[in-house]
């Protein structure tokens, strides 16, 4: 079947043979570097937390929350555990009820973003 658009030729170029059409000079653009301006995240630091609730400004949602704790025994904890499991046979449950072989994690109840963690022995 016939094609109505046959191929189109460049009939455009007017320039004798031999003359290179003369492109108008752009400037060389610098590289559009895109500078992101990245507030570094204010996560508490771990001195500043407790073992409890505290009330603090979100670094993520920005409101003003009262942390939710969640405690979880530590690497220490489950260390110190075994070792008096080995030794004395009992007392492996001591470090469970001790609040510095826990690691206390303070996330926003608003975002459920973790806002900073207590690590034991800090
Ligand atoms: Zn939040």
């Amino acid at each position: 079947m016939y094609s109505d658009s046959p191929p189109k030729y460049d009939e455009g170029s007017n320039a004798p043979p031999g003359m290179v059409p003369v492109e108008p000079y752009t400037p060389a653009q610098p590289p559009t570097i895109l500078v992101v301006n990245k507030a570094a995240t204010p996560l508490y630091s771990r001195s500043m937390l407790g073992t409890h609730s505290m009330q603090l400004s979100c670094p993520h949602c920005s409101r003003q929350i009262t942390t939710r704790v969640d405690d979880n025994l530590s690497i220490v904890g489950w260390v110190s555990s075994l070792v008096l499991c080995l030794f004395t046979g009992c007392c492996c449950c001591i470090p469970c009820c001790m609040d510095s072989c826990k690691d206390f994690e303070h996330t926003c109840p608003e975002c459920n973003c973790l806002i900073g963690t207590k690590k034991a022995f800090n």
